[in-house]
C-alpha cells in the first residue's frame, strides 16, 4: 500500500529535525519569583540551593538499643555495663557517661559526646540496671555522625531542577521554608472548527463533542504552566487571526488544535504566516503530520491537527518538551524499551509511526507489546487502553509477530 502522504512535494521534517528546530527557537522564561516550600512541588528552581546547617545536625543513633564507649571493652568476652539514664529523641540524655556504664537510646536521639558504639536492644539482656553484651558485640557500629548526609553549605539541589515530593523532604531536612523559582509559563489554547459542540449541549447532524480541550488540559496540567482554556474559534478567517493576535499579547504560547491541514476550512498556517512567522509544517510522522510551528512576536505558537490521537502525539512529542524547555526544566529522553511484538502492524514506510499498544512484562523480565486496537487517528478508545507507543521508523514495511519493536511509555502510563 502506498502512502500518500509521502508523496510530497516537500519533503517531510523529521521528527528529530523538528525537535532541534523547537530547540534552537526556545529560550526559558525569564523571571523568578518565591513561593513557600510546601508549594514548591512541580516548580523549577532559578538557582541552586545550599544547605545552611549539617544534616544530620546532631551525631544520633541509627537503633533503638545502648550506646556506650568501647574505650577499654573487650568485645570477644561477653561484658556488663551498668544503665546510667536514657536519651530520647528529641530529649538528649544530659548527664556524663563515664567508663562502665551505658544509656538507654532510641533511633534519632543525641549521643553522648563519650558514645561511639550502639547495640540492637535486640543483641542484649536487660538485668534491672545492669545490661549483658555477649561476645563479639560489634562495637562503633549504628551512629550517624554529624553531616553525613550533606554537609552546612554542601548542595540540596542543583540549578536547574523541577522539585519532586523526594526534593521537598530533602529540602525541609534543610529547614528551607522558601525558595525562589521560575515563573509559570503562560499557556492558552483554543479548539478551532465550525463542527464543535460544548458539552452539555445536544449534538446535532455533523456535529461532534469538542474532546480535544479536556485531553489538552489534562496533558497541560503541570505547576510550572498557568493555563487558560479559550474555548472554541469557528473556522473563520478574522475570527481566528483576531484570536490569535489578542492571545499573543498575553501569553508565552498559545496552542491550538484543527484547522492545521490543507483542507478548504484549514486557516491556522496561513494565519500564522500572515501575522507572525512559520518555523515549520508538517513532519513525517503517524498521526500528527500537520503541525504548525511558528511565532506570534514573542508567542510560541503550535497549530497541533483536530484529529485526537494526533494532538496527543504531537503533544508528548513535540509540545511537551519545547514547553519544558521555556519552563527552564532540564530536558530528559523518552525512556526506550525493546518488546516482542506479538500481533501483526500494518505500516507503509514515509513517517515515523506512533502506534498504540499494550506493553506487559513477563516473570523473567521479558517485554511484549499488542496493539491496543485500531489505530485511526479519530480513535481515542484504543488510546485510552493503551499504556505504550509502538514506535515504527520511517522506513519500516510492518511488524509481524515475534518481531522485536521499540516501545516508549504513554505519559504517566504504566507496565501491566
Ligand atoms: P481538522 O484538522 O480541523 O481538519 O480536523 C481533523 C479531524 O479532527 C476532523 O474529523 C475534526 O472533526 C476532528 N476534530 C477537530 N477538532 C476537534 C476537537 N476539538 N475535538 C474532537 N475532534 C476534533
Ligand atoms: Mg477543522
Amino acid at each position: 500500500m502506498i502512502d500518500l502522504c509521502s508523496q510530497e512535494s516537500n519533503p517531510l521534517l523529521s521528527i528529530d529535525a523538528a525537535l532541534e528546530r523547537i530547540k534552537t527557537a526556545i529560550n526559558p522564561v525569564e523571571g523568578s519569583e518565591k513561593v513557600v516550600l510546601k508549594n514548591a512541588l512541580g516548580r523549577v528552581l532559578s538557582e541552586a540551593v545550599y544547605s545552611p546547617i549539617n544534616i544530620p545536625h546532631d551525631r544520633n543513633a541509627a537503633m533503638d538499643g545502648y550506646a556506650f564507649s568501647s574505650r577499654d571493652i573487650n568485645h570477644e568476652q561477653p561484658f556488663t555495663l551498668d544503665l546510667a539514664g536514657t536519651s530520647w529523641a528529641g530529649r538528649p540524655f544530659k548527664g556524663q557517661l563515664l567508663p562502665g556504664q551505658c544509656i538507654r537510646i532510641f533511633t534519632g536521639a543525641v549521643l553522648p559526646n563519650q558514645a561511639d558504639s550502639v547495640v540492637m536492644q535486640e543483641h542484649v539482656l536487660a538485668k534491672g540496671q545492669t545490661i549483658h553484651f555477649p561476645a563479639n558485640t560489634r562495637l562503633r557500629q549504628n551512629i550517624r555522625e554529624v553531616g553525613e548526609d550533606i554537609k552546612q553549605g554542601g548542595l540540596l539541589c542543583a540549578y536547574p531542577k523541577k522539585l519532586n515530593a523526594i526534593d521537598l523532604g530533602l529540602l525541609a531536612s534543610a529547614g528551607i521554608y522558601e525558595l525562589t523559582v521560575k515563573r509559570t509559563v503562560k499557556i492558552a489554547f483554543f479548539s478551532t472548527g465550525d463542527e464543535l459542540t460544548a458539552l452539555g449541549q445536544p449534538l446535532a447532524s455533523g456535529q461532534i463533542y469538542d474532546s480535544n480541550r479536556y485531553t489538552l488540559s489534562g496533558l497541560l496540567t503541570d505547576a510550572c504552566y498557568s493555563v487558560t482554556d479559550m474555548g472554541v474559534i469557528a473556522d473563520n478567517k478574522q475570527l481566528l487571526e483576531d484570536s490569535f493576535i489578542e492571545a499573543a499579547k498575553n501569553y508565552d504560547v498559545i496552542i491550538t488544535t484543527g484547522g492545521a491541514s490543507v483542507g478548504e476550512a484549514d486557516y491556522v498556517k496561513e494565519i500564522l504566516d500572515r501575522c507572525g512567522e512559520v518555523n515549520f509544517w508538517k513532519i513525517a510522522i503517524k498521526p500528527g503530520k500537520p503541525l504548525a510551528f511558528g511565532k506570534i512576536g514573542v508567542c510560541h505558537f503550535f497549530g497541533l491537527p483536530g484529529n485526537p490521537v494526533a494532538v496527543i502525539v504531537t503533544f508528548q512529542y513535540l509540545v511537551a518538551p519545547a514547553l519544558k524547555q521555556l519552563s527552564g526544566a532540564p530536558g530528559s529522553k523518552p525512556l526506550q524499551l525493546t518488546a516482542t511484538c506479538t500481533t501483526t502492524q500494518k505500516k507503509s514506510p514515509g513517517r515515523q509511526e506512533y502506534q498504540r499498544g499494550i506493553l506487559t512484562q513477563d516473570q523473567h523480565g521479558e517485554f511484549f507489546v499488542a496493539s491496543s486496537g485500531k489505530q485511526g487517528s479519530n480513535i481515542l478508545s484504543s488510546f485510552s487502553r493503551a499504556n505504550c507507543y509502538m514506535v515504527l521508523p520511517t522506513e519500516c514495511k510492518g511488524v509481524q509477530v515475534g518481531d522485536k519493536v521499540r516501545v516508549e511509555l504513554i505519559r504517566d502510563a504504566e507496565i501491566i
